[in-house]
């Protein structure tokens, strides 16, 4: 198997008790089937307190939060008994993992960081530069069985590097829209069963005259809103009261959304595009996945106006925490997505290209 990483990847370790957050708060964690087998076998106190504290939530194992919304092995000093006693080798595969994402396309398996995680944040966002990304072979891995047609994901990974490319340089806004112009007519022949003209698409895309197309289609149409953006997001799943308050005091622009840093902008742009556009791979929603992060762009602006650069970080990873890590919440906002209307892709390049 190949595995692609970015180049900050090996940065990263877990600060445990220094981290300004914890995440083994506020989440179920889900237990996968050789842990629970593990844990349930497991002699003396620990594995007592093992099995009392499992639990099932659709029929997945799970370690039931405390009423704090605490894991239950988060002791005092924020630190993980069960790593304490049994190693990092000892956590079930979702506390192994994070903040690691990871999603395999057959013979490849693409790694990053996620921004829900303080330290992994701070990695990203703080970075000299954009990341690069490295390619090592694994031999000892099999390839991940599944029912991915090739054509397509040579197609969808042809527009994500090209997306990728377009959101590297130049002004964010337009580079924003003429992603969303490439996400909606790539994916539209991926859909419609042409992966090869899909290729074509994304290789002979010309950002010049992309841009003057879009600013035509954007002209009459009414700009997705602040209060659109903001409103979406209190009609979601919402983890924390915090989220919830800073969600309702969020002053709202009426016309443009005022930018922020670009260099942050571009940042989280590159992180949301290298995660997601690729699974389109596997359900064609590129158009949907791209209105996602350019959704994502919207909301950081609309929250993110006038803070300095450490709250935007802290700004980013609850956004993160509250959105990206809830399964619920991303598929109702792709659900949404997938529609036109206040969600339509002229609305998007009107927000976006307006003055
Ligand atoms: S959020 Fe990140 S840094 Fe904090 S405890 Fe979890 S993995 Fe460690």
């Amino acid at each position: 198997m190949k595995i692609v990483t970015p180049d900050y990847y090996p940065q990263f370790h877990c600060i445990a008790s220094a981290c300004p957050d914890t995440c083994c708060a506020g989440w179920e964690v889900v237990v996968d089937p050789e842990a629970e087998k593990r844990y349930r076998s497991l002699e003396g106190a620990l594995g007592g307190r093992l099995r009392a504290s499992m639990g099932e939530d659709e029929g997945d194992c799970i370690f039931t939060p405390g009423e704090d919304g605490r894991c239950p092995f988060l002791n005092q000093q924020n630190l993980c008994d069960i790593q304490a006693a049994l190693g990092e080798e000892g956590l079930c595969r979702t506390c192994h993992l994070y903040p690691r994402f990871l999603n395999d396309f057959g013979g490849t398996r693409e790694m990053g960081l996620s921004l829900s995680c303080p330290e992994a944040a701070r990695i990203i966002l703080t970075a000299p530069s954009l990341p690069g990304y490295r390619t090592e072979d694994h031999p000892e891995l099999p390839p991940d069985l599944n029912d991915l047609d090739a054509g397509r994901y040579f197609a969808v990974k042809g527009a994500r590097d090209r997306i990728l490319s377009i959101l590297s340089a130049g002004g964010i806004d337009e580079a924003v829209a003429l992603s969303l112009r490439l996400a909606r007519k790539a994916g539209k022949q991926i859909r419609k069963g042409h992966p090869e003209k899909a290729e074509g698409l994304a290789a002979s895309f010309d950002r010049e005259s992309a841009l003057e197309k879009e600013k035509g289609r954007a002209e009459g149409t009414s700009p997705l809103s602040a209060e659109t953006v903001i409103g979406e997001l209190l009609g979601l799943l919402i983890l924390r009261d915090s989220w919830r308050a800073r969600l309702e005091k969020a002053a709202l622009p009426e016309a443009k959304i005022p930018p922020l840093d670009p260099e942050y902008e571009r940042k989280v742009l590159v992180q949301l595009a290298f995660r997601y556009l690729l699974k389109a791979a596997y359900d064609g929603r590129l158009h949907a996945r791209m209105k996602f992060i350019a959704f994502s762009l919207l909301a950081l602006r609309v929250l993110g106006r006038g803070m300095d650069h450490e709250s935007l970080l802290t700004l980013t990873v609850n956004y993160s925490r509250e959105v990206e890590h809830c399964e619920e919440n991303m598929e109702a906002l792709l659900r949404r997505f997938d529609k036109g209307g206040k969600y339509g892709g002229r609305a998007f390049a009107a927000q976006l290209l307006q003055k």
